[in-house]
């Protein structure tokens, strides 16, 4: 479902992604583990071109796009595939909760506004926030904002769901709510890349675990061979200080 071949981003001088290669099957779920800084929101931001790759070939669903040669088109079809949580929601603050999760059907998807509006519905009530469909984002906590982030991403049907540390901007009882519904999310069979620091939550929902650091993959294995037997002793380091 995705596959990215030799991805490389330079920002000015500075080589933040050195030649990643990854690939996530149909209805996998794999984390991406490692330290801050280590490059991990660019490898996301460049698996759906919010970020345009230095060099590198990314592949999704079978649409390919060579990052030297990428079309406006192109970017766009790879959008369409994609939907991605952020860590800070990224609403827009200005619509309501129904709102913010109807406009990409109806601009994107150009879906007729009484469809978009049920389907809008049936995503918020799989959330849990079918009593808060005309609240505005400040009105709701941290947690009910993030759902409404997953429950826009769901709405636009994406081959492959992104997520950037969702629960990472949430205070720590919040945390559990959003973890729960990603859950539910990965449980339907839905394809998706976490980055993470929820060690116990990475362990518990992915078939395969990525741990990066300084722009490569060190290393990759199910979640019980990382966690009960790293072979890089970066990955145990960063496990252990971290567990
Ligand atoms: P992580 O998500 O693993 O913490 P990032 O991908 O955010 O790492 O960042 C990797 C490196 O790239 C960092 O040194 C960061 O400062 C740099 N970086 C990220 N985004 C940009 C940007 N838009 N412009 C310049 N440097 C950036
Ligand atoms: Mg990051």
């Amino acid at each position: 479902m995705i596959k990215v071949e030799n991805i490389h981003k330079y920002f000015d001088q500075q080589h933040v992604l050195k030649g990643i290669n990854l690939s996530v099957k149909k209805g996998e779920v794999v984390s991406i583990l490692g330290p801050s800084g280590s490059g991990k929101s660019t490898l996301l931001r460049c698996i759906n071109f919010l970020e345009s790759p230095t060099s590198g070939i990314v592949e999704i669903n079978g649409k390919k796009v060579n990052s030297e040669s990428a079309s406006k088109k192109d970017i766009l079809d790879v959008r369409t595939l994609t939907g991605m949580v952020f860590q800070q929601y990224n609403l827009f603050k200005n619509l309501t909760v129904l709102q913010n999760v109807m406009i990409g059907l109806t601009s994107v998807k150009r879906i007729n506004p009484v469809e978009a509006k049920k389907k809008s519905i049936e995503i918020l009530e799989k959330v849990g926030l079918q009593n808060r469909l005309n609240h505005y984002p400040v009105q709701l906590s941290g947690g009910q904002q993030q759902r409404v982030g997953i429950a826009r991403a769901l709405a636009l049907n994406p081959e492959v769901l992104l997520f950037d540390e969702p629960t990472s901007s949430l205070d720590p009882e919040l945390v559990d709510e959003v973890l729960t519904v990603i859950k539910d999310v990965a449980n339907e069979g839905n394809t998706m890349l976490i980055v993470t620091h929820e060690l116990n939550f990475a362990r518990e929902i992915s078939d395969r675990i990525i741990f990066m650091e300084d722009g490569l993959i060190l290393e990759e294995g199910s979640a019980e061979q990382i966690f009960s037997n790293p072979s890089v002793e970066r990955t145990k380091k960063f496990l252990s200080k971290v567990l």
